[in-house]
Parts: structure tokens; C-alpha cells; sequence
């Protein structure tokens, strides 16, 4: 688990496509390299490859050509097992629509986030305590799901994303069903994450977010047709981005 150095990008596309079954082309030939610490938004139209992206690079999906690799990792090199444990380890995911456990309280929501660690049930507890105090939510550990606005529940979701202190945070959409306060909350939120050394990449379609991170790739059509970190005429391995507050 510590095979990896500060110098090893987190995410790294190589030439990386992904055709689904049926013949749509949802990726095509995507290059990209992000770095330890960085905070990334990835924008772009509906249906031009966002989501597919964020899969691969999460491991939820293998490509149909190029190379991905997780902390240095070649995922199609691993076992099915390796690559559970890849996740469960090292990336934290944030979606849309929340999936938290219906009736199951806050806290063991989020302690479950620390079960393949094989931790203690007290030790999770204390751990998600603790996550969920990040989040501003030590006062609704004990609520049920349908107890909390749309805005903590996101908030949840981000909490037991990082709970056990993954090497890249994934939000596809995080701000997706939020009104504009509870988003900005939640952006905000991830904003935070990054300072404290997290590395967040998050996809959004609203451009006043998008303007606002450090970082932007463009997808349309499946191919990555603008990325902000090229145009500074910085090359993504040398930026000081990737290596600042980087711990994780
Ligand atoms: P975005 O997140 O930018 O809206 P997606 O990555 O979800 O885009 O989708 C990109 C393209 O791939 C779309 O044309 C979509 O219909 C298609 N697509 C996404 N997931 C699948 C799938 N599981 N099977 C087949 N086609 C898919
Ligand atoms: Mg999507």
C-alpha cells in the first residue's frame, strides 16, 4: 500500500477509448495525466463521454483500448480481486443521486465505507464520527437518510467517500439535484477536501462551478478537446499542481 511515490500521477490515461457494446464510441484516444492534490473539473455536454471517463478512471470499468492506471496501477493488469480492493482502498465516489442504504443511520453509513478494512466496528465508528464531523454533520449521526435534506445527504455521500482517506475523490455530478445554495455547500466542501491534500476530480455541466477550479477538461464527443493544465504551457508531469499539499 505504499508502493507509490508524490511523483506518480494518481490518474493516468493513455490513449484510452471505450466502445460499448452496440458500437458507441462513449471515449476516444484520451490522454491525461492528474496529479497528487489536484482539484479537476471535467465539463462538457451531455452524452460526451463524462461519466464513461470517470468510470474508467475509478475502475468501475476496463477500457477497450489504451492503458489506465490508478497510485501507478495498470488496471487491466489486475485480478478482478485486485481491482475490488484498488477501489475500495483508493478511490472515493460521490454521485448524483446519493445511494445511501435507505433506513440504515449516518454513522453506520458511513463506517461502512471502512468495512474491507476490516477494522473494528468502534474504530469505524469513531473514523466515520469524525469524517462526518468534516462535513459539518456531527449534529445528524444518529438521523435516517430520509431525515436530512438533499444537501446533507450529499454531504454523507462525501463523508463516506473519504473515510478511509482514498488517494482520488470521483463526484460525478455531485451538485446534480441540489439547489444552488446546498451546491455551492457541497462544492465548497470538495474545495476544502482539496486544501486539506485530497485529490477530487468532479464532473459538472454548470459552468459558473466550472470556472472556479483550478483545472478543466473539456470532453465532447468522446474525445478530450481542451484541457486548461496544457494551455498554461505547463506539461501536467512538471506542474507544481501535482505535488503541492500532496499526502495522499
Ligand atoms: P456524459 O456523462 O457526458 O453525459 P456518458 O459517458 O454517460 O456521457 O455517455 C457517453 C455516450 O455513451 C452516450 O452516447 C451514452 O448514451 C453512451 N453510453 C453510456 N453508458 C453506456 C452503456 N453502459 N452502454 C452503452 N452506451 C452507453
Ligand atoms: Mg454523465
Amino acid at each position: 500500500m505504499s508502493t507509490s511515490v508524490a511523483s506518480t500521477p494518481v490518474v493516468e490515461f493513455d490513449a484510452v477509448s471505450k466502445t460499448y457494446p452496440g458500437g458507441v464510441a462513449a471515449v476516444r484516444d484520451v490522454s491525461l495525466r492528474i496529479g497528487r492534490g489536484e482539484l479537476v473539473g471535467v465539463v462538457g455536454p451531455s452524452g460526451s463521454g463524462k461519466s464513461s471517463m470517470l468510470h474508467l478512471m475509478g475502475s468501475l470499468d476496463r477500457p477497450s483500448a489504451g492503458r489506465v492506471l490508478v497510485d501507478g496501477y495498470d488496471v487491466a493488469k489486475l485480478s478482478d480481486r485486485e481491482v475490488s480492493a484498488l477501489r475500495a482502498t483508493r478511490i472515493g465516489f460521490v454521485f448524483q443521486q446519493f445511494h445511501l442504504a435507505v433506513g440504515v443511520p449516518v454513522l453506520d453509513s458511513v463506517a461502512d465505507g471502512l468495512l474491507y478494512t476490516g477494522m473494528p466496528m468502534r474504530r469505524r465508528r469513531a473514523r466515520a464520527a469524525s469524517a462526518l464531523s468534516r462535513v459539518g454533520l456531527s449534529h445528524r449521526v444518529r438521523h435516517l437518510p430520509h431525515q436530512l435534506s438533499g444537501g446533507e445527504r450529499q454531504r454523507v455521500a462525501v463523508a463516506r467517500a473519504v473515510v478511509g482517506e482514498p488517494s482520488v475523490l470521483l463526484a460525478d455530478e455531485p451538485t446534480g439535484n441540489l439547489d444552488s445554495v446546498s451546491g455551492a455547500a457541497v462544492l465548497e466542501l470538495l474545495r476544502e477536501l482539496h486544501a486539506a491534500g485530497t485529490t477530487v476530480v468532479v464532473i459538472t455541466h454548470d459552468l459558473e462551478i466550472a470556472g472556479q477550479l483550478p483545472r478543466r477538461i473539456e470532453m465532447r464527443d468522446g474525445r478530450l478537446i481542451n484541457d486548461t493544465l496544457q494551455n498554461t504551457g505547463t506539461s501536467s508531469s512538471s506542474s507544481s499542481s501535482t505535488t503541492i499539499g500532496a499526502h495522499r
